[in-house]
């Protein structure tokens, strides 16, 4: 008996599905590789997250690169574009699109924090006008199921984007397990959902590592991709041990002895 699914649950996780690839890339691509060089990614996989960000998030790389490194500079003080302890949770957390904007278009955190990342010429043409990118996103909707039923696959993945992006800068500075000092949290559960973001104080504590998780409890599948692309040579890790920041050293006191001895 052939079973038919109905189409509303197709374009759902068609949306679902998208949002997770844009989510990956973004960890993989604007976060570990691009933001902090924990990962240097071949021309061609490069290229390729790219062009899907392009298409699925309309996201500009360097000004993406730019916000998060602001916010490690200036992580919960004056100065950070996104912190739930200046804004408040709810803000950051339905309004981080908002926030982000206004430090993406602002010079001086272009000028400071992006300017080792050029504009090449596919920015040019292509990356740098991302409503061209979200529309052609749509057109691949629109050819698989129709323009109504592309509206309701589109809607899934930017509203599932959105909040997921949002919840690792709320969450992951409000809620949560404190493996290291400072305001940045762990959450297990975000961290499935988001390729291994959610395992934000280690992220904060070891920012070049390329590898989030820390303990054996803890799991960043993103990790278990890099390691993929690493064995296809699509990829290099910058290191694979996990060097804390000074002020992680500082604090890890009784913290230390929870933590596995195996950190990489
Ligand atoms: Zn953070
Ligand atoms: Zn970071």
């Amino acid at each position: 008996m052939v079973t038919v699914v109905p189409k509303v649950v197709v374009v759902v996780l068609a949306g679902l599905v998208t949002c997770q690839l844009a989510l990956l890339l973004t960890t993989l691509y604007l976060h570990r590789t691009l933001s902090h060089r924990a990962v240097t990614m071949r021309p061609g996989l490069a290229f390729a997250s790219r062009a899907v960000l392009w298409v699925s998030t309309g996201i500009r790389p360097r000004e993406w690169a730019a916000v998060h490194r602001r916010h490690h500079a200036y992580t919960d003080v004056l100065g950070d574009p996104h912190s739930p302890v200046l804004e408040g949770y709810w803000k950051v957390q339905l309004y981080n699109i908002g926030l982000y904007k206004k430090a993406a278009h602002d010079a001086e955190t272009l000028r400071k924090y992006s300017r080792d990342i050029k504009v090449d010429k596919w920015d040019k043409v292509l990356f740098d006008h991302g409503f061209v990118g979200l529309g052609l996103g749509y057109c691949i909707f629109w050819a698989l199921f129709g323009w109504r039923w592309a509206l309701v696959a589109a809607g899934v993945h930017v509203v599932s984007y959105l909040l997921l992006n949002a919840a690792i800068n709320a969450i992951g500075h409000r809620f949560g397990k404190k493996a290291y000092p400072g305001v940045a949290t762990n959450n297990q559960w975000l961290a499935f959902l988001t390729w291994g973001e959610g395992l934000h104080s280690n992220h904060h504590a070891a920012p070049t590592a390329a590898k989030f998780s820390f303990t054996a409890s803890q799991f960043d599948h993103g990790w278990l991709v890099i390691k993929f692309f690493k064995k296809l040579g699509w990829l290099q890790v910058r290191h694979e041990a996990v060097h804390l920041t000074a002020a992680a050293q500082e604090g890890l006191g009784p913290l230390q002895q929870e933590r596995e001895p195996e950190l990489v």
